[in-house]
């Protein structure tokens, strides 16, 4: 019954969210761990309800006649159809965001500051997700309105293969969009919520630059995202497409790692660039967004009749459209994410390949526990169905064979060991 208990309290704290742990407990690896645990389950389940209750918010506009009522509100106030769309879009995107904020505020800002990540406070915090929110519905209006665009000039609702005709000509715009959304993201969304700045000269960027001429990487533009004053999470990433393409690494990461740390990331994020990754993954996006657009088109044939809905170009069946391909993405996480982990497996064997001193990889990894709390080694299912990049305890055990197989001693554990940055240390 006691031991019961205990797991109860336990499961409660980390559901919670509460980083309670460190206030009385000595700094250590089981602390750390403890917390690191906390952080990412709890995270994981808000955020699995969070998507749970957008489906039930999704459900209800197609269900209960909602989208019908807007659509007709939005054809009688505006003539155009274009602006009726656009409207209905915003309208639509309004509640889906005030229903989804509650999630928002709790996962976004006040569990991110109370395990130390959180840096702007809250009125920081509101302006960001007030320009997240703006671009979203400029962009998805556009993107609907395209859509419907697409649509519309397709022969009336009535014979059985239109559907599919529909997921066809759907899938045109989305993708032209996604592709323009990655060219554009780094120049024009991204330095709306942080300030990029190119790295200066110093021995590090020399060094990165000469590793880049060795890898056959003619000009590649390096970006510091001065994070630092928003949040202490670390990561670098590659981003953009025709012509945009940079790397781009946060200021915290600079702080927290070595400068071999800093070179093994930056030869990880350079394979992701020569192996064409961002392409790679914008097509595997593109073919699994056609499959599911079939799928969508097909089950809204089916249904829209029953809902009042006039066919396939009526914007009032947006929501149906957005709930089930949002359920698909949902249910296929398994099978995207599996195929992104590969994809970094592949950068990471590149990174060992090309950056100066391959033994530098165990020690960043075995960083993250402490500075972005990743618990190295979750249980398989999470793996499986939530993670993006292979565990810690993975791509260390790779590192390892790959420094054992080329004579490269090992760094013991103690050498992993680094106090935090500073939390108020101007960016660099
Ligand atoms: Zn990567």
């Amino acid at each position: 019954m006691r031991k019961l208990g205990q797991h109860a309290w336990r499961l409660a704290v980390t559901l919670l969210g509460i980083s309670a742990l460190p206030l009385w407990a000595q700094p250590s690896r089981a602390v750390e761990l403890a917390r690191a645990r906390q952080y990412w389950y709890g995270g994981l389940f808000w955020g699995v309800v969070a998507q749970l209750w957008m489906f039930a918010v999704l459900f209800w506009m197609v269900r209960s006649g909602w989208a019908v009522r807007l659509r007709d509100w939005a054809e009688r106030r505006l003539r155009r159809r274009w602006s009726g769309i656009a409207a209905f879009t915003a309208v639509a995107l309004t509640v889906l965001a005030v229903a989804e904020f509650p999630f928002s505020v709790y996962l976004g800002f006040f569990r991110e500051r109370s395990f130390g990540f959180e840096r702007q406070g809250m009125v920081g915090w509101l302006s960001d997700w007030g320009k997240s929110y703006g671009v979203e519905v400029f962009a998805v209006a556009l993107a609907a309105v395209l859509l419907y665009w697409v649509l519309g000039r397709g022969r009336p609702w009535g014979a059985a293969r239109h559907w599919s005709t529909a997921a066809l000509r759907a899938w045109v715009p989305c993708v032209a969009l996604m592709v323009l959304a990655v060219a554009i993201e780094p120049v024009f969304i991204a330095p709306l919520f942080y300030r990029y700045t190119r790295m200066r000269p110093s021995p590090l960027r020399t060094e990165l630059l000469q590793m880049a001429h060795r890898a056959g990487i003619p000009a590649i533009a390096i970006y510091i995202q001065h994070s630092g004053r928003i949040s202490s999470h670390t990561n670098a990433y590659v981003v953009g497409l025709l012509g945009t393409e940079r790397i781009v690494i946060y200021s915290t990461l600079l702080r927290a790692d070595t400068p071999a740390e800093v070179e093994f990331v930056m030869a990880h994020e350079m394979g992701h660039y020569v192996m064409h990754h961002i392409w790679i993954g914008t097509l595997f996006g593109a073919a699994v967004l056609l499959g599911f657009l079939f799928l969508s088109f097909w089950l809204y044939g089916r249904w829209a009749p029953g809902l009042g809905y006039r066919g396939l170009a009526d914007v009032a069946g947006l929501p149906l459209i957005a709930l089930l391909l949002s359920g698909m993405f949902f249910l296929a996480a398994p099978g995207i994410n599996a195929f992104s982990r590969y994809l970094e497996h592949q950068a990471d064997a590149y990174g060992l390949r090309h950056c100066p001193d391959p033994a530098a990889a165990i020690t960043g990894f075995r960083k993250d526990l402490r500075t972005d709390l990743i618990d190295p080694n979750p249980p398989r299912w999470i793996v499986w169905w939530f993670f993006n990049h292979p565990t810690d305890a993975q791509r260390i055990a790779y590192a390892k064979r790959y420094c054992r197989r080329h004579g490269i001693p090992i760094p013991p554990r103690t050498a992993a060991v680094r106090p935090k940055p500073a939390p108020r240390s101007p960016p660099s």
